[in-house]
């Protein structure tokens, strides 16, 4: 089916326009000239707060963002739940950007919560793990991870390093309880979901821009997005595409490549 021109864009972030803090390459060419397209930052890392993460930009020297725009796995979790179970109460396992996001639509309730919550960062520990299993097992709690992401990139002591992503914290839940816990983030559809939602378009309007294809391209892919890989990240230029992957529409080395590609196809789309 012929889609309609692409009207939006999603945006990944790490990896696509920064590593770690440092601005990749025709990052800023490409936010200045977004002022007037439709356009949301997304990420599957629940840790950082939006007001985090647009503080973030602005310490590069990118143009801030509006936090408004910034939807991350957290912000996506507590929205669905929200949805989902009105009012609920969770045990929430994680860093500060999951429990603002969810204090906001929920109640915290170690005894009686009816969602346990899974996000990424220190913390998970015995006794949280003891508590989550049996609010599962015993109350029936349904269980929730912000994202599928097994390890992610990290920096410690200016050094990369490879931490436990949210799919790698859940797993001694899951393993423990034997229930199959519910993804939000990249690829599962619902953080992308609530990106169309905010920006008012449907699948076929937006176009989802990222360095991965196993989370940001395929996700997008399934739903009917237009897509766009940038070899900025994970995925190294010289690499083959994966076999029995549907490609993306445009597969580009940078971000100097995506805007000339955009301009020479969809030329109202940026300014
Ligand atoms: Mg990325």
């Amino acid at each position: 089916m012929k889609r309609p021109q692409p009207r939006a864009l999603l945006l990944d972030m790490d990896g696509l326009l920064f590593h770690g803090d440092r601005p990749l390459p025709g990052a800023r060419r490409l936010l200045d000239r977004l002022k007037t397209t439709p356009h949301a930052f997304i990420t599957n890392n629940p840790i950082r707060t939006p007001e985090q993460v647009a503080d973030a930009f602005a310490a590069m020297g990118l143009p801030r963002p509006d936090p408004e725009r910034i939807i991350t796995s957290a912000l996506a979790t507590a929205r669905w739940l929200a949805h989902v179970r009105p009012g609920f109460r969770y045990f929430a396992v994680g860093a500060g950007g999951l429990d603002a996001a969810l204090r906001s639509v929920g109640t915290p309730d170690a005894e009686q919560a009816d969602m346990v919550v899974v996000g990424e960062g220190p913390g998970l520990d015995f006794e949280q793990l003891t508590t989550g299993i049996n609010l599962i097992l015993g109350r029936g709690a349904r269980l929730v991870a912000t994202n599928p992401d097994t390890a992610v990139d990290g920096i410690r002591d200016g050094r990369h390093l490879v931490l436990p992503g949210g799919g790698a914290l859940v797993a001694p839940f899951a393993a423990a309880t034997g229930v199959t816990p519910t993804f939000v983030g990249k690829p599962e559809p619902l953080l992308y979901e609530m990106s169309l939602e905010i920006l008012d378009c449907t699948p076929g309007e937006c176009m989802m821009v990222g360095d991965r294809p196993d989370t940001d391209i395929a996700g997008a892919e399934r739903l009917g997005m237009w897509t766009a890989l940038v070899r900025t990240g994970r995925f190294a230029p010289s690499r083959p595409w994966i076999e029995g992957m549907p490609p993306p529409d445009y597969d580009l080395t940078n971000l100097d490549d995506l805007v000339e590609a955009l301009d020479r196809d969809f030329p109202r789309l940026l300014v």
